[in-house]
């Protein structure tokens, strides 16, 4: 959980002695890796037997850029699909003091003392950046993380928000073979990341606070209109009256959005996260969804329309990544740019000629 830790680490087994520096160090690496890492079918076994440390390094596989790494990697995911796909997937967002780390902590408890085995999930693309703003510090979520029906993992650090968010959406499918009924996937409402997550989770919920004011709040009406509900948080001491308020306004500002394909109304409840109150209602409000969208099929629709969805942003983050990473296009793009400059070629051709050579080099 330590983001300072190398996330290789889990895989390396022994330090052995000092060896002199390798002339060829990614090879070096891939044949360390390669040999010390447990095989495909141990991570498999070890995730469905829910054992949490086989699942951690599988994610940590997931999160590495070594090729080597992502071989594996995609091994485990075949492998655990068979076995995933039974639990509820909640996006919990809203801004940065909101509440969301208070929230996930009490809701979260509220599901394990039902029985539930709850993993919690983040994706925050700026966390390299700020340090792991979200999940980071491990003094969130302090009950939550001792907690042996919680399994809590940060949000993978570093690269562009699609590829954070595939690999969060891989880790879902392990977590839920490894047996984890309910998963959370937090992030920070303030930009695309919402979008990210409504793309992988069966419900949204976005926190709200009373009396903040939508700009005050970050929040657009793109955000709110994916919402399968708002919660009012902080609902308490001298602010329940204003959180009641609040609550009447977003309930008519909702009515006003286009109907949901699901049929669904999105409700506006308000809860406190730090006394634990309206955790039940929201609980609640969330099976009346799963029951009401399992009967009339959107509940599969939407996850079917979300595989499809990724399949497609696989390819276009492959094929990103091989066209800017080759070399010959690299040298070829150079080229182009300075003739687009001087304007001795227009961009649309340049373009083209690029994609004729990629091409041309995939033959
Ligand atoms: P996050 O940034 O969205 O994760 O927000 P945090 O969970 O860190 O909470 C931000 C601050 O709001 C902290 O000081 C919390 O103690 C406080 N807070 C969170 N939930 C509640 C609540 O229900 N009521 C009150 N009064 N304070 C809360």
């Amino acid at each position: 959980m330590n983001k300072d830790k190398n996330p290789h680490s889990a895989l390396s087994v022994s330090k052995g002695i000092e060896q002199p520096e390798s002339v060829n160090k990614g090879a070096a690496e891939r044949i360390r890796s390669a040999r010390k890492s447990p095989s495909t079918a141990a991570y498999v076994e070890g995730i469905l037997a829910g054992n949490r440390t086989v699942l951690s390094q599988a994610i940590t596989l997931i999160e590495s850029s070594l090729d080597a790494h992502q071989g594996i990697a995609q091994e485990i995911i075949e492998k655990c699909l068979p076995f995933s796909g039974n639990s509820m997937r909640i996006g919990i967002t809203g801004v940065p003091g909101v509440g969301k780390s208070t929230f996930i902590e009490s809701f979260g408890r509220h599901l394990t003392s039902l029985g539930k085995k709850l993993a919690v999930l983040a994706i925050d693309p700026s966390s390299e950046r700020s340090g792991g703003s979200i999940m980071g510090d491990k003094t969130r979520m302090e009950l939550l993380s001792t907690d042996p029906s919680a399994f809590i993992r940060p949000s993978p650090s570093g690269g562009s928000l699609g590829g954070v968010a595939r690999k969060t959406r891989e880790s879902i499918i392990l977590c839920e073979a490894a047996g984890f009924d309910t998963v959370f996937i937090e992030t920070v409402g303030v930009g695309q990341s919402e979008t990210a997550v409504h793309s992988m989770v069966d419900f949204f919920l976005l926190l709200m606070l009373a009396g903040a004011g939508d700009e005050l709040q970050g929040i657009k009406r793109g955000i709110m209109e994916m919402a399968d509900m708002i919660a009012i948080n902080k609902a308490d001491g001298n602010n329940i009256e204003k959180a009641n308020i609040a609550r009447a306004e977003y309930q008519n500002a909702l009515h006003l959005f286009p109907p949901s394909p699901s049929g669904w109304i999105p409700k506006v409840l308000t809860c406190s996260a730090q006394k634990n109150q309206g955790i039940e209602d929201i609980w609640k409000n969330i099976l009346d969804f799963k029951s009401m969208t399992g009967v009339n099929g959107y509940f599969n629709q939407r996850r079917n329309e979300q595989s499809k969805y990724w399949m497609y942003e696989t390819i276009n983050d492959q094929l990103k990544r091989q066209f800017y990473g080759d070399t010959e296009i690299q040298r070829a793009a150079a080229n182009f740019e300075k003739k687009v400059l001087a304007n001795r070629v227009s961009s649309f051709v340049a373009a083209g000629e690029l994609i004729s050579l990629f091409n041309q080099r995939m033959k």
